[in-house]
């Protein structure tokens, strides 16, 4: 057996591990051990270590297929593929001069840096359009723009290692341990050296128990009340003097229009909103504002709101009040859930950004690209482009004439399905995927990607860490990496600008117009087992390990956002008197693609299921494990029902990985105004036996 080191295909921690090969076929995982560097140190969650049993499965795509007039595949040669599709993009460009709304591209967070640049590159410079979006839109689009605002950056501040030395760790919206199971590992360490856990969460997670049982409080706030909590744990702070005055006087501004608002959200207030009593509102605000370190940790139960950057604002709000920005372990970390969802947006593959936040509305940003893609600034789009949501809405009202997706799968992901197929069956659909997932079955065309295991790149993991991937076996069948599929797309379309010969030479345009990447280069990659975090400006510099040190924000001064409470679009009421959220399991990751096929992953739990109370189940007659029929004003599931203690009355949760019973036919598609990211974790439903 032969071995290469890579880095995890799942969640965003960035795991490294060995893929172990035989006659060509990835046949085993192992984690990377100590000395050698890991984020899990020396470990694997239980994905990483089935990681292996997806890549030869048969289901793999191994050619190219085009669907015939009677809406069957064809086989045909990647020639007559990549004929057919640049003479639709041909087509409809001719058809539409100077309209760049009418083609866009989806990019995607389980591909390489490499392979973003590259396809944004191919929308802005091929294609002249800034509509390229990917699933950050639907997971983390709040956390680009809502600390960005804040601290002028919307990354991870601080780092994974810092954890354990917390004295607080403060989880809001984050099931970390079943999300990021070897970042829980990291809480439980912390644990075990006496730190404290303050847990917020809709459900009773394994973290909730974890925090009681250790001196800690964990607070069940009602779905989408996060700012209340937030301002009424503030309100405690400062009417007991809890906050670090010397820090915010030298480092941050707005701090009385701030103030002001947060003093209307009383504990009692706070209290009646959430759900939360007032008592423990007052110990966790004690508990926070008392610490000497205070390590805030939030995913997508924060992000994935119509009020997704005002609770981002939050947060980062409560960090700067109590001096817990710039410090060792402290700081606001978003935990990214896919494994380069980060990389993604650092790539521009977002409709208002070039690499490295650089804005497309900015002319002398768009000058200095288009001088090193050879091509015209007057040619751009100077207008930034629609979003993921956006996106299907212009493809159903048939503005949308070409859709490029590589590597995303919105039938399952994106919120309102049965919408989006509506809306998928109107464009000429290209989709570039490892499986014909159900996106794919409503192409025209699909092309078949190589995976993580057959080429080489980089991911950024969520604490903006560059690793490289290695090449363990050759691509299956005649699929290629995302990247030289679209350089053929490029070429055939008469542009030479995407015509490299590795992701190496990739990566090297990428340092030249990136400044947090300039001095991330492959050959210190390959040097540097650990990887570089960014910002790394130059070739000396030794990357970051945590932002806006000693105060010094990325936009100057950090920026108190006033922010108050705003109720989610759509509350239960007499028809629909359930809360339904959903989220993610464990075994399973993302829209299933992946796991799915993973025989150990899918063994463990082989399908769908809904979370219901023990007396709400009473209510209604239902039993454990019995089919019931789960229904929005957007459609209806049928899917078994599990009776648990982890939701209180009147919530219900639904893993969204499940095709068959997909969680996203029932969610809503309202979206933040400003970050467009849709509210996944609220909506109104209810629940009937099936006759
Ligand atoms: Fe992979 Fe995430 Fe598990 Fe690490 S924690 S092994 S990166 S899925």
């Amino acid at each position: 057996m032969e071995k290469v080191k890579t880095t995890c295909i799942y969640c965003g921690t960035g795991c490294q591990l060995w893929l172990k090969t035989k006659d060509g076929k990835v046949v085993d995982t192992k984690p990377v051990m100590p000395p050698e560097f890991n984020p899990g140190k020396g470990k694997l969650c239980i994905k990483g270590w089935n990681v292996h049993e997806f890549i030869n499965h048969p289901d793999r795509l191994t050619d190219p297929l085009i669907k015939n007039a009677r809406g069957n595949w064809e086989k045909v040669s990647w020639e007559e593929t990549i004929d057919f599709i640049a003479a639709h993009f041909q087509k409809i460009i001719s058809e539409n001069p100077g309209n760049r709304r009418v083609i866009g591209c989806l990019s995607s967070a389980k591909c390489t840096n490499e392979e973003n640049y590259v396809m944004q590159k191919f929308a802005r410079a091929v294609l002249k359009t800034n509509n390229v979006d990917h699933c950050a839109r639907l997971c983390h689009s709040s956390t680009v723009v809502g600390l960005g605002a804040a601290f002028g950056s919307g990354a991870m501040t601080n780092s994974i290692d810092e954890i354990v030395d917390a004295k607080v760790i403060f989880i809001i919206g984050s099931n970390t341990n079943e999300q990021h199971p070897l970042i829980g590992a990291r809480i439980l360490e912390a644990l075990k050296k006496g730190a404290k856990l303050v847990v917020a969460d809709p459900r009773t997670i394994p973290l909730s128990e974890l925090a009681e049982d250790n001196g800690g409080i964990a607070l069940n706030h009602l779905p989408g009340t996060d700012v209340a909590l937030l301002n009424g744990i503030m309100n405690v702070i400062i009417a007991e003097k809890l906050y670090d005055e010397q820090f915010i006087k030298q480092n941050c501004e707005n701090f009385a229009v701030f103030q002001e608002e947060i003093m209307k959200m009383t504990p009692e207030k706070a209290a009646r909103i959430t759900g939360v009593p007032k008592e423990k509102i007052i110990q966790a605000a004690r508990m926070i504002g008392r610490a000497e370190t205070t390590y805030l940790i939030y995913s997508m139960g924060i992000t994935q709101h119509t009020s997704g950057v005002d609770n981002v604002k939050s947060t980062a709000n409560l960090q700067m009040l109590c001096g817990n920005i710039g410090k060792w372990a402290t700081g606001v970390n978003p935990l990214r859930g896919q494994n380069n969802v980060q990389g993604a947006c650092d790539m521009g593959a977002l409709p208002n950004i070039f690499t490295g936040y650089q804005s497309v509305a900015d002319r002398e940003i768009r000058k200095k690209f288009a001088s090193v893609w050879g091509i015209e600034e007057k040619e751009m789009d100077d207008v930034a482009g629609l979003t993921v949501v956006e996106m299907m809405d212009a493809a159903y009202r048939g503005e949308l004439k070409i859709l490029y997706i590589m590597g995303e799968n919105p039938v399952i992901s994106d919120p309102d399905s049965n919408h989006v197929r509506l809306a998928l069956q109107k464009p000429f659909l290209i989709v570039q995927d490892i499986f014909m997932t159900p996106t794919a079955e409503l192409a025209d065309v699909v092309l078949p990607a190589a995976s993580f295991a057959e080429k080489e790149g980089t991911f950024t993991s969520t604490e903006r860490r560059v690793q490289l991937i290695r090449k363990a076996i050759e691509p299956i069948g005649n699929s290629k990496p995302d990247w030289q599929i679209i350089s053929l797309l490029a070429q055939k379309m008469g542009y030479s600008g995407l015509n490299y010969q590795s992701a190496e030479e990739i990566l090297t345009e990428i340092n030249q117009l990136t400044p947090i990447y300039r001095g991330i280069t492959w050959e210190r990659l390959q040097q540097d087992e650990e990887g570089l975090q960014w910002p790394c400006p130059d070739e000396n510099h030794p990357g970051t390990v945590y932002l806006h040190k000693e105060g010094k924000f990325s936009r100057g001064k950090g920026f108190f956002h006033p922010v108050s409470f705003t109720a989610p679009a759509e509350l239960p009421d007499a028809d629909y008197p359930f809360i339904l959220t959903t989220g993610r399991t464990l075994w399973h990751f993302h829209t299933g693609t992946m796991s799915r096929r993973s025989k150990t992953l899918n063994e463990r739990v082989p399908e769908g299921y809904v979370e219901i109370s023990k007396e709400d189940a009473q209510k209604l007659g239902i039993n454990d494990n019995e089919m019931i029929k789960v229904a929005t004003r957007r459609g209806e599931v049928r899917i078994k029902a599990k009776i648990t203690n982890k939701v209180s009355d009147g919530l219900i949760f639904i893993p969204f990985h499940f095709e068959e019973a997909a969680a996203n036919i029932l969610t809503i598609a309202a979206l933040d105004p400003i970050a467009k990211i849709p509210e996944f974790k609220v909506c109104a439903a209810k629940i009937e036996k099936v006759k």
